[in-house]
């Protein structure tokens, strides 16, 4: 047997309904078609499941945890890029270890983080965590 949840979207006097494989991915489906037609006065998308009941929902708000993730990537955060900026310009775009300029000898540079944002993600965005490294101060750094 298979476990299906079945969904009823009402706008107005119409319905229609859809099935899902879990409460789960009804939630987030349900979370999409309330913020598609929230102009309509009166929406509603319900369903019942054995875990939790009756469910209804008229606002994208009941439902804030199944709105689809933003992007998290840290490296086009605009955050992130105005800091890099930051630490290029006031440093010259000189190379933390060999000194050497991306103006003076064409090198590439890049903004390192001293201590890895992996193991120190409260540091991801802390001005005196970063350094600049040219590309191969900075595969050197990676080799070691
Ligand atoms: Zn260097």
């Amino acid at each position: 047997m298979q476990l299906t949840l079945q969904v009823t979207y009402r706008i107005g006097d119409s319905h229609r309904s859809r099935h899902y494989q879990s409460e789960e991915s009804a939630k987030r489906g349900i979370y999409k078609w309330l913020l598609k037609n929230q102009q309509h006065a009166d929406i509603s998308a319900s369903y019942f499941s054995a875990a939790s009941g009756y469910q209804a929902f008229q606002d994208i708000e009941q439902l804030s945890d199944y709105a689809p993730k933003p992007s998290t990537n840290f490296y086009l955060s605009r955050a992130w890029q105005d800091l890099r900026y930051q630490v290029l310009n006031s440093r010259e775009h000189r190379c933390a270890l060999c000194h050497r300029s991306a103006a003076e000898h064409g090198i590439a540079v890049e903004v390192d983080h001293i201590l890895p944002r992996s193991r120190y993600p409260d540091l991801a965005l802390d001005i005196n965590n970063l350094q600049i490294l040219c590309y191969e101060c900075n595969r050197g750094k990676r080799d070691k």
